[in-house]
């Protein structure tokens, strides 16, 4: 079985706590990406701080650029600029996904939907484990933009840490 292993964000003050844990079976329509490269913005320094108050414990970070791993039934054959996804592309994808059929998303402004999910913002819980990017995996779920390879190739680059 795959793992992956994830750094837990509980609350200000407290420290991190390095779990393992099951990569999960993907669902129809989700793509599983091994993150690479992960940013924390000040969005996770307010969440970090205590200045923002999320439900924990949960993965920081939400600005990730990872290399797809597995494509479930479903998912995506183009991202958001009509370049074919293929297992091995490094890839980016927006902080949320949201219904596109929502009347918010239906008059331009997705992110915030009703059902909106945000990564690096979620609480662990049994149904949902990896969806941040301090962590080796995530999991896209339905209706999140993805952008491929085309883009990111001329915009990426290893820090070298
Ligand atoms: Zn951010």
């Amino acid at each position: 079985m795959k793992t992956s292993k994830l750094a837990v964000f509980h609350a200000n003050g407290l420290p991190f706590t390095y779990e393992t844990v099951p990569v999960p079976a993907l669902r129809e329509g989700e793509i599983l990406i091994r993150n690479e490269y992960v940013t924390l913005c000040r969005s996770d320094l307010n969440t970090f701080s205590g200045k923002r108050m999320e439900k924990t414990p949960t993965i920081l970070g939400h600005e990730i650029v990872g290399v797809i791993d597995d494509l479930a039934p479903g998912a995506p054959t183009r991202d958001c600029r009509g370049t074919e996804l293929r297992r091995g592309d490094r890839v980016t994808w927006a902080i949320y996904a949201s219904n596109p059929d929502s009347w918010m998303a239906r008059n331009g402004i997705p992110q915030k939907g009703p059902d909106l999910f945000k990564y690096g913002h979620e609480q662990i819980n049994p149904a949902s484990t990896l969806h941040g990017g301090l962590a080796e995996y995530c999991v896209l779920r339905r209706h999140r933009p993805v952008t491929g390879r085309r883009v990111l190739r001329l915009r990426t680059f290893r820090l070298g840490i």
